[in-house]
């Protein structure tokens, strides 16, 4: 990889570290104030190779945009389902939770997701 694709690779890690748990399109405003000329192109793909190389998560919701977040570790979402914000959920990793899942399919489970569907603090306030 050559010095200016790592140089770019750098600056949208940083930028998802940075930011809570956005989409593709955040990442890419976020930098482009400050980097006008950066390509859409360029960060989308560096955002996947970033996820594939495990050094930001990569979080496909059951709704809405694909998401990234600066947590690489395995944990759970809250997604409010009127911004579509996601937050992480203060709950432990079940562990044992894939082994308790009958093997009625011949399926071998690799790994699992929970999201909680919601409302965040910030549209009930503007509901009220
Ligand atoms: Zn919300
Ligand atoms: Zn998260």
């Amino acid at each position: 990889m050559n010095r200016r694709n790592t140089i770019q690779k750098q600056l949208i890690s940083k930028t998802v570290m940075n930011m809570d748990h956005p989409d593709a399109d955040q990442v890419y405003a976020a930098i482009v104030k400050e980097h006008p000329h950066i390509s859409k192109a360029t960060v989308y793909r560096n955002l996947n190779i970033l996820a594939e190389q495990k050094e930001i998560g990569k979080i496909e919701p059951g709704e809405g945009a694909t998401k990234f977040d600066f947590r690489t570790d395995p944990h759970y979402h809250l997604r409010c389902r009127e911004c579509g914000r996601l937050f992480d959920a203060d709950l432990p990793l079940l562990e044992g939770l894939n082994s308790r899942v009958q093997n009625t399919h011949g399926f071998t489970i690799e790994k699992h997701n929970i999201e909680f569907v919601g409302i965040c603090s910030d549209c009930k306030n503007k509901i009220k």
